[in-house]
């Protein structure tokens, strides 16, 4: 699609402007009912889109993203927009620079249509904890979009962004794009920069792009990766050859490995027969599928539930109502005119921060506590070892692994919100990945009936450390053979 309107842009056949003004008006049609977004930046995106519009004037080329429309999760900081994280706690929140993804993007003249909905702090796989509002699945709008960047795979799924981008901790980018029919795409650790991004997770945080197509993922992706001197967990990697350019729909002799312990008995069914489905089709494309063993992946959701909280009961200590947004019970507000400023932080905290938030918190703060820091967070670090040590031995045998992206297809709004152990288990095949560090990707490999829709279900690829090149054109061969079908 992004190669489309490139075209079309470039052929004089539409404008940037009118590309902008489509998708704005898509928004003020569609979003009332959707809720995709948070925040809409009319004046910027329309700015942008006639400085690409002003080039193209000149005759001057322009990048493949120029005055494409996308949208942003609202936990990456874009300069003069307010930037909430989803939580009541960044209300007022403005941020004062550009994350160096949105820096990137807006060098190759990106065009910004709003901030999209999330769950708070990115805690979630419905975007049902949003301290703001609901965001449907444009799929069945009786369902939830997935999270937390529920709202950037709504805007996509929608048609009120070509593009967009989220963050994924634990699959917040690929059960969105599983349960939307989208692409996403969960980047190596250390591949995209995190400044920027308003931290949940940081061993685990990475930005990625949502998209209706494998190439459009790989066009973002291309123009977000690479090293930044503000993030020193980045590194420098590929040859500059940007991903879109290995999609060749050749994935002869590639071996693909099937986890045996994701294809437990516990599996839907229906799941299983869609995953089948795909494995005979990466098959017919001339892979070679080989069944693998990730033995300590049994342990990755409790991994992920010690050392995720941990980091964020850390990461969160900064919203104190000093720093930054919401302050309660400044002493004007207080009766007797004067508040200590431990109640200052302790009120802002109780009124600023959602329930999922605090109950992460309290988690984190206990794992690292002195007397269960042996018992809970070491432990945790020492079998988070061992899961990478499993990737590591099966990326000598095989290219890629392979399994669905989530255990079912969206579910309904409240199906899950009484039990937070039941919305944990969501994220049961994607939290293996940002434990490992590994990329992964979710594309549409396929559909479950229920109640009369079809809805649609992720399959999932995982790479090597910065093979995403390997990773984007399996999933692209995939696409094609789908599409002729
Ligand atoms: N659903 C997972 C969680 O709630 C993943 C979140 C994420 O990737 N940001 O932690």
């Amino acid at each position: 699609m992004i190669r489309d309107l490139h075209n079309q842009l470039v052929a004089g056949e539409v404008t940037a402007t009118k590309l902008a003004e489509q998708y704005l008006r898509a928004i003020e049609e569609k979003d009332g009912d959707i809720g995709a977004y948070l925040t809409t930046l009319r004046t910027q995106a329309l700015e942008a889109a006639s400085l690409v519009d002003a080039r193209l004037a000149r005759g001057e080329s322009i990048d493949l993203l120029a005055g494409i429309p996308g949208a942003i999760k609202d936990n990456i900081c874009v300069a003069g927009v307010r930037a909430t994280a989803g939580s009541k706690i960044l209300d007022n929140y403005i941020a004062p620079y550009d994350a160096t993804v949105i820096e990137k993007l807006k060098a190759r003249g990106a065009v910004i249509v709003g901030k999209t909905n999330m769950d708070e702090f990115a805690m979630g796989s419905s975007t049902e904890s949003s301290a703001y509002r609901k965001t449907k699945n444009p799929v069945d709008t009786e369902r939830v979009p997935g999270g937390s960047s529920g709202g950037s795979a709504a805007a996509v799924a929608a048609g009120e962004a070509v593009w967009s981008l989220g963050s994924d901790t634990g699959g917040s980018i690929r059960q969105p794009a599983s349960f939307c029919g989208l692409v996403g795409l969960k980047p190596t650790y250390g591949r995209v920069s995190r400044f920027g991004l308003i931290a949940m997770a940081s061993s685990l945080d990475q930005i990625g792009p949502f998209g209706t197509s494998v190439e459009d993922v790989a066009i973002v992706f291309s123009r977000i990766a690479g090293s930044d001197a503000h993030d020193a967990t980045t590194a420098e990697s590929g040859n500059g050859k940007p991903f879109e350019d290995y999609l060749t729909g050749d994935i002869r002799g590639l071996s693909i490995g099937v986890p045996k312990e994701y294809f437990s008995d516990t599996l839907d069914p229906r799941v299983r027969a869609a995953a089948d489905q795909a494995i005979e089709r990466f098959k017919e494309l001339g892979a070679t599928i080989k069944e693998i063993s990730l033995p300590h992946s049994i342990y990755a959701l409790a991994v992920y539930y010690i050392l995720m909280p941990s980091e964020v009961s850390s990461n969160l200590a900064r919203f104190d109502g000093i720093k930054y947004g919401l302050r309660v019970n400044d002493a004007e507000d207080s009766m007797a005119g004067t508040s200590t400023l431990l109640e200052t932080y302790l009120d802002t905290r109780r009124v600023g921060f959602g329930a999922e938030v605090k109950r992460r918190v309290m988690l984190g703060t206990y794992a690292l506590s002195a007397g269960y820091y042996d018992a809970y967070y070491k432990k945790a670090q020492k079998v988070r070892a061992l899961i990478r040590q499993d990737f590591e031995a099966a990326f000598e045998d095989v290219d890629l692994i392979f399994s669905p992206t989530t255990p079912e297809p969206a579910f309904r709004f409240g199906e899950k919100g009484d039990d937070p152990l039941k919305m944990y288990l969501s994220d049961i095949y994607t939290v293996t990945a940002n434990l490992a560090g590994v990329p992964a990707i979710s594309f549409p490999m396929g559909t479950i009936a229920e109640d009369g829709k079809e809805l649609p279900l992720g399959g999932q690829l995982m790479g090597r450390w910065f093979d995403e090149e390997t990773v984007l054109r399996a999933a692209d061969a995939f696409e094609k053979q789908t599409a002729k079908k």
